[in-house]
């Protein structure tokens, strides 16, 4: 272990941000990075504590005492080898993810938690910064030949395990540039575009294909696939959008925040020229839904230069710290601020929205809300009860309606004649990720429903062994519970 004493000697540090006004002139990330002695310093706070539960609180099994030993010796490209034998993308989660192996950290317990998260991105910058990630093809071929649809996270993930095995892999996107979710669904300021371009450079050197624009089950046939390539991979996330189906939601100024949220990080990318330009600028903005879709479209809207922002969730206000019944190590539901939550927004919580109003030109003005209670009983679904005499009218001139996803679009399902269970996510269980079609295999967001990009690399890799193993008969990719030695 790192410096026995070091939980005791140093407070936890992580990343401070530039000020609010800074930050919010550009889309840029904002976050200022720790010096090379103070990320030692944390990594020292690690107890080596036996039995490390941030383990099993990182999906991806994340070796982060081994990591943390060699952050405090400043050994940072051992500290890189061992987080890339089990993360493909530090990169992305470093700077994206929620870390719930910081809410596992057994320093947690009565101190606070080691600085996983800051510790990780950090290491795999200096990695990339040090020429120490670089393309890695395999050194020989199976002739086998993979078809990976969707390039988000879990297929590129996917991409990069199966490729490692010799395949040969290709890529299909429907969108015009690939990365998923993490290219047109999170904004720049929290992850720069070119932080995927980077990666991406070094996939295609591995020996990757990408084929964009590639819709499948549109401009390319299923059946086609499965003719050409000896296993396929749906990796198609889950971004069938919720609606409010109340009074007023065809009105024009009410959006979908994919819509807002997409259209902005494309005109990042110096794409303009929308048939309808969704900009904030000087509006009264209102964003239902409290999740991080809304945050992000908190941030962006507040970039655009809002008039007003205010953010309604239906859910009751959690409590700032853990809830009794949710004890360490487990993932609290407790009240989270984020950075675009401290730019600037009014959040309400146990709010329910009844009807948008309008003009006579269809433009929207306003909506109504009504002030709910949940009622909880032992056994029962939660029940929703609305509070007498709370109706209250808001202006606005732009909704942003960030409800989640009800599941994956069913195009995928349907071209290649999947089941589905309950919630329209494709039946495949994680014993195999094999759906009821021989050589079709599904991971991520379309298996699991929307969930984190951490869930999505993790499902791509464990899918790709799976996939390795009906190809070849067995596969030395690694699955989440033998990464006992660290793999170059
Ligand atoms: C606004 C927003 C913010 C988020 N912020 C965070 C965050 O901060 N941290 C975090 O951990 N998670 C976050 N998430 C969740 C995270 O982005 C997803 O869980 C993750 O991207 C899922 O990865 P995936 O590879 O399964 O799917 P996706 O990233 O959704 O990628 C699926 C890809 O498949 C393509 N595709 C779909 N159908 C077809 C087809 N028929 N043919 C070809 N291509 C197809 C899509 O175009 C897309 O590129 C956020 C989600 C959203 C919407
Ligand atoms: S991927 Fe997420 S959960 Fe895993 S170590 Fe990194 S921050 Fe923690």
């Amino acid at each position: 272990m790192g410096k026995i004493t070091g939980f005791l000697d140093f407070k936890r540090e992580v990343e401070k941000y530039d000020s609010v006004d800074k930050r919010l002139k550009d889309y840029k990330e904002f976050t200022i990075p720790l010096k090379e002695d103070n990320l030692s310093n944390q990594g020292a706070r690690c107890m080596d504590c036996g039995i490390p539960f941030c383990h099993s609180g990182c999906p991806l099994g994340n070796l982060i005492p081994d990591f943390n030993d060699k952050v405090y010796n400043k050994r940072w490209r051992d500290a890189g080898r061992i987080l890339h034998s089990t993360n493909n993308f530090p990169e992305f989660t470093g700077r994206l993810c929620p870390a719930p192996c910081e809410e596992a950290c057994v320093l947690g317990i009565n101190e606070d938690p080691v600085t996983i998260e800051n510790i990780e991105k950090n290491i795999v910058e200096i990695a990339f910064k040090e020429g120490w990630i670089y393309a890695k093809p395999p050194e020989t071929r199976t002739g086998k030949k993979v078809a990976v649809i969707g390039s988000g996270p879990s297929g590129l993930a996917a991409a990069q395990q199966l490729n490692r095995a010799g395949h040969l892999v290709t890529v299909f996107e429907r969108d015009k540039k690939v990365g998923g979710l993490l290219r047109y669904g999170i904004p720049d300021f929290k992850l720069e575009k070119n932080i995927i371009d980077r990666r991406i450079a070094i996939l295609e050197e591995e020996g990757i294909v990408f084929k964009t624009e590639a819709h499948v089950g549109k401009n390319i046939k299923a059946d086609d696939l499965k003719k050409e390539f000896d296993a396929v991979l749906l990796c198609g996330g889950a971004t069938e959008r919720r609606s409010i189906p109340i009074k007023g939601s065809d009105l024009n100024g009410v959006h979908q925040a994919m819509d807002f949220l997409k259209q902005n990080n494309q005109r990042v990318d110096g794409i303009f020229g929308f048939e309808e330009e969704i900009h904030a600028k000087g509006k009264n903005v209102i964003v239902i839904g409290g999740g991080d879709t809304g945050s992000d479209c908190i941030g962006t809207s507040n970039r655009h230069g809002a008039k007003s922002v205010v953010n309604f969730e239906i859910l009751s206000k959690p409590s700032t710290g853990r809830p009794a019944n949710q004890p360490w190590p487990y993932w609290p539901m407790k009240l989270r601020t984020s950075s675009s939550h401290q730019e600037g927004v009014e959040r309400f919580f146990s709010i329910s929205t009844k009807e948008f109003t309008g003009g006579n030109k269809g433009n929207l003005t306003g909506l109504t809300t009504v002030e709910v209670e949940w009622i909880f009983k032992q056994g029962e679904r939660p029940e929703l009860k609305e509070v007498p005499n709370t109706e209250k009218h808001w202006d606005c001139d732009f909704v942003f309606l960030a409800l989640g996803f009800t599941g994956p679009e069913k195009t995928l399902p349907e071209a290649f004649g999947l089941k589905t269970d309950f919630r329209s996510n494709i039946n495949a269980s994680t014993k195999d990720y094999k759906t009821n079609e021989a050589g079709i295999f599904a991971a991520g967001d379309i298996r699991r429903g929307q969930s984190l990009i951490v869930w999505a690399i993790s499902e791509g890799r464990q899918a790709a062994h799976h996939i390795d193993v009906y190809l070849m008969g067995k596969s030395n990719l690694p699955l989440k519970d033998d990464n006992d030695l660290p793999r170059v």
